[in-house]
């Protein structure tokens, strides 16, 4: 049975030396690992929707266990993104939280458009990745089902937040009575906040076109980091930069 799908390249293993096994993040199957025969000589047509972010239309068969690429239709390589060490590395970072995050046979559209979006920016835009960066992290929390509370307290659920106060555990929201009972939290800014709440409803390619102070991308930075290691497994492992 073939089945054709979009997908991209989240890793290349090599399997042989002739045979690579791809990462795939495909649309209509979530996460798969597919054998690309031949890809790794130098005239396979399958070498260049071999590569970690390529995008394209894969046509895929399964014979016994293992899905096969038969063909594959290359929409992007981003191989531009491969020419500055700085970029590859907010890039690769990106692709291994989706590769820790997508799972088999789920799919996740809006995770794989936000991938898709996020590596265009890295590959053809001059925007200032590190907070491009930022942008991700947190859609990729809210697409995982992880998005922390920004809106309310965590602890009681009111919604009067007197002041910037977030759980260290989680980077969720926490009230000032709260706090005053003893709850462990710590003071951010309150721009930070706001940008965490605007991040979360507008459109990735409208976010990325704000401008935002280094001090404040800093301090997300900081604040997404403890959403991540409260709920991605294996976080601290992957940081890569
Ligand atoms: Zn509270």
């Amino acid at each position: 049975m073939f089945i054709e799908t979009d997908a991209v390249v989240l890793k290349n293993i090599r399997y042989s030396d002739t045979d690579s096994i791809l990462i795939l993040f495909t649309k209509k199957l979530g996460k798969v690992s597919a054998v690309a025969k031949g890809s790794r000589r130098s005239n396979s047509k399958l070498l260049a929707c071999s590569q970690p972010f390529a995008y394209g239309s894969f046509m895929l068969y399964k014979s016994s266990s293992m899905f096969n690429i038969s063909q594959c239709d290359v929409k992007d390589t981003f191989f531009d993104i491969s020419k500055d060490l700085k970029t590859l590395s907010y890039a690769s970072y990106v692709l291994t939280l989706t590769k820790n995050a997508v799972m088999e046979n789920q799919t996740n559209n809006r995770l794989f458009a936000l991938l898709l979006k996020t590596l265009y920016c890295y590959a053809y835009k001059e925007y200032d990745f590190e907070y491009v960066t930022r942008i991700f992290e947190l859609k990729y929390l809210d697409y995982s089902g992880y998005r922390p509370e920004v809106t309310k307290c965590v602890c009681c659920g009111s919604e009067e937040l007197a002041g910037s106060l977030i759980q260290p555990e989680n980077g969720s929201c926490i009230c000032g009575a709260c706090a005053r009972d003893g709850q462990p939290h710590i003071r951010i800014d309150p721009t930070t906040l706001e940008l965490m709440r605007y991040i979360i409803v507008t459109d990735f390619n409208v976010c990325v076109k704000a401008k935002v102070s280094p001090f404040i991308v800093g301090q997300l930075k900081k604040v997404l980091r403890l959403c991540l290691r409260a709920n991605i497994d294996g976080y601290e492992e992957q940081i890569t930069y």
